[in-house]
């Protein structure tokens, strides 16, 4: 029996992370976005123990260029990211496919958000591994998930390569024990690259010597060990399977009691090993695949066995017994099995206590952001709603549930070049203002080239940077604006970058303070040319891990003068989750342990019901 000492508590991205330690990685560039932040957060927190460098890059296609110059230089990288980073990144993912990563060995980790819980959209990255013809791996366990990082820099190392390495948000943020090995001594040292890497004037052969690499490793992935066959001699049903749906396979299986059914789980996903496929398909009659977003293997598989003489029944989401859309789930296979097997099953109803209140996302106690959406809607108003918002992506894009507050929400940066377009419509008549909203850690990574567009077309629109100088919406990493940097890390101001941009108006304010917000908004929007205006903000969880809210003063809600139910402003307009309601009274009460004091109802009351009382 193994040592219970080897054995660790990992999530599926901190298991990514020790994979990569175990991998002898020297670099590695991220920038942070749920559901892959913590892969990245977890060697950052490493770094000086085991001397690795880890940075935040400024954004996705940033950090695996410096990932891959890292790799030419002889060193393993890695660079990690969520769906929508791939997106980013991949101007240079189907560049370097064919310039090839060098002989340090390259994995590009991917985390898909299926369903969206954190993403603006739903997508299937593996995708990319397709377009950019490159080996995609993936883990079905946390163990798997440690093991398969060393496995993918030999991969890269050997093939000159990225590989990718994807995971869902079940795998990378749900735990379980992982059985670790040692960390190697280093095996690297760096030089500078012995080849040139770029494709022209011939990229057409690079493609050529990939697709040779590609058959390679196809062949290779049909006798790895890493794809679990099944040990049957032949069975009627088999389900193929990747990911996470590997343990939602299992289990439908184990429910049904179905034990005669395969399951052909794949981990080595692209390229397909094909021998491998071919030799397990002749043993069965009806083929289910369970994976997630979308139909990639179940595509793949079709198109390898369109010739065969072997033609078993396929199912899946082209057959519609799963959906191609959201995450999947055992109660998802256990029906289509069941289905399949004309098994009736009985679905046991599931009852929930409803002991939480059903209320759309907000932003925290004393959230500056929220502010900002009250005085815009304020603004808005003013103008006869003839205001258009167009956002962007961070905390900030909870926009959306204050009253539709925000317009437009997109991909990062894509705000700022929404009201490009929007701003030069005058011409043909277009009536109303033009606002772009966007954060400090957004500003960097996509917003620059958006604002340079806007001052050199002449847009009319006015761009509203909420700084709170650090990336709050996935844990407070450092970006070149944040206020608190470390070691000799060199702070960029945003002031600075938007002054040379040279705007025709340019002003500093404070969203903590609400009416002069109000104000400010309004006469910079009503101005005409190319106004930026740079707001003053707060992330209150990042404050009070610095300091604690004072006790020297208090918010309490003078029951006398509330209107109550023929209000209500301050709960349904405003909403900040430190005033509850309280039916017996039917008036609202300040949550005493969520207020931090930030005094912001008080301003919006009209009634001037809500107060603050300073402790004698
Ligand atoms: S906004 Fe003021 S008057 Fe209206 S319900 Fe809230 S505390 Fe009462
Ligand atoms: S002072 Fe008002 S707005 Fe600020 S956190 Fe407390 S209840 Fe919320």
């Amino acid at each position: 029996m193994k040592s219970k000492k080897t054995e660790r508590l990992m999530s599926g991205n901190e298991a990514l992370a020790r994979g990569a330690l175990e991998a002898s990685i020297g670099f590695c560039a991220s920038y942070p976005g749920t559901p892959s932040t913590e892969i990245t957060a977890s060697l950052h927190n490493l770094a000086d123990e085991h001397d690795i460098y880890v940075e935040w890059s400024v954004n996705e296609k940033v950090a695996l260029e410096a990932a891959a110059g890292a790799s030419w230089a002889g060193i393993p990288s890695i660079s990690a990211m969520k769906s929508l980073g791939m997106n980013v990144s991949s101007d240079f993912l189907l560049n370097l496919n064919l310039s090839g990563s060098g002989e340090g060995g390259l994995v590009i980790i991917v985390c898909d958000d299926p369903r969206g819980h954190s993403s603006s959209n739903e997508q299937d990255s593996r995708f990319y591994a397709k377009a950019a013809q490159l080996p995609l791996l993936e883990p079905s366990t946390y163990q798997e998930a440690k093991d398969i990082i060393p496995y993918a820099v030999a991969v890269s190392k050997e093939f000159q390569i990225p590989v990718i390495v994807r995971s869902t948000t079940r795998l990378s943020h749900s735990s379980g024990l992982v059985r670790i090995g040692k960390i190697p001594e280093r095996n690297w040292s760096p030089s500078l690259p012995k080849k040139s890497y770029y494709n022209v004037p011939n990229p057409h052969q690079k493609h050529r010597d990939l697709l040779e690499s590609m058959k390679r490793i196809s062949d290779r992935f049909s006798t790895s060990k890493w794809n679990k066959v099944p040990t049957h001699e032949s069975f009627d049903h088999l389900i193929i399977t990747s990911g996470i749906c590997h343990q939602y396979s299992k289990e439908a299986v184990h429910l049904l009691d179905v034990e005669e059914v395969g399951i052909l789980n794949l981990v080595t996903t692209y390229p397909l090993p094909r021998d491998l496929i071919e030799k397990v398909l002749i043993k069965t009659k009806n083929v289910l695949f369970s994976e997630e977003v979308d139909p990639f293997i179940e595509d793949e598989v079709i198109a390898l066995m369109a010739n065969s003489e072997h033609q078993p029944r396929f199912f899946g989401k082209r057959t519609e017994i799963i959906p191609a859309y959201g995450e999947m789930t055992t109660d998802i296979m256990k029906e289509a099995l069941a289905g399949l097997l004309n098994l009736r099953i009985v679905n046991e109803r599931r009852e929930y206590p409803e002991f939480l209140v059903n209320r759309p996302l907000t932003f925290c106690a004393g959230c500056t952001h929220r502010n900002f959406y009250w005085a815009i809607r304020k603004v808005r108003n003013r103008l006869a709603g003839k205001l258009f918002l167009a956002g962007d992506i961070g905390c900030y894009s909870l926009g959306v549930f204050y009253d539709m507050a925000m317009n437009s929400m997109q991909a990062m940066g894509s705000g700022i070049g929404v009201a490009c377009g929007l701003g030069q419509l005058k011409r043909f008549d277009l009536e109303g203002k033009i606002v772009s909203v966007a954060g400090d850690s957004t500003f960097f990574h996509a917003c620059i080239p958006g604002l340079v567009n806007a001052r050199h077309k002449n847009a009319d629109l006015t761009f509203v940077i909420l700084d709170n100088a650090t990336t709050a919406m996935t844990g407070f990493q450092i970006h070149p604006g944040s206020k608190v940097q470390e070691n000799n890390l060199h702070r960029v101001q945003i002031e600075d970058i938007v002054k040379a941009i040279q705007p025709d108006y340019f002003e500093k304010g404070d969203a903590g303070n609400i009416p002069e917000l109000v104000d400010l908004l309004h006469s910079t929007i009503t101005k005409k040319g190319l106004k930026v205006l740079l707001l003053d903000s707060i992330c209150r969880l990042e404050e009070t891990k610095r300091e604690v809210p004072s006790k020297d003063a208090y918010i309490t809600i003078d029951h006398a003068i509330c209107r109550g139910e023929k209000c209500r402003i301050c709960v349904n307009e405003f909403g900040c989750p430190a005033i509850n309601w309280n039916n017996e009274r039917g008036k609202p009460v300040i949550l005493d342990n969520l207020c931090i004091h930030c005094g912001a109802c008080v301003d919006i009351c009209p009634h001037g019901a809500i107060k603050e009382v300073i402790i004698e």
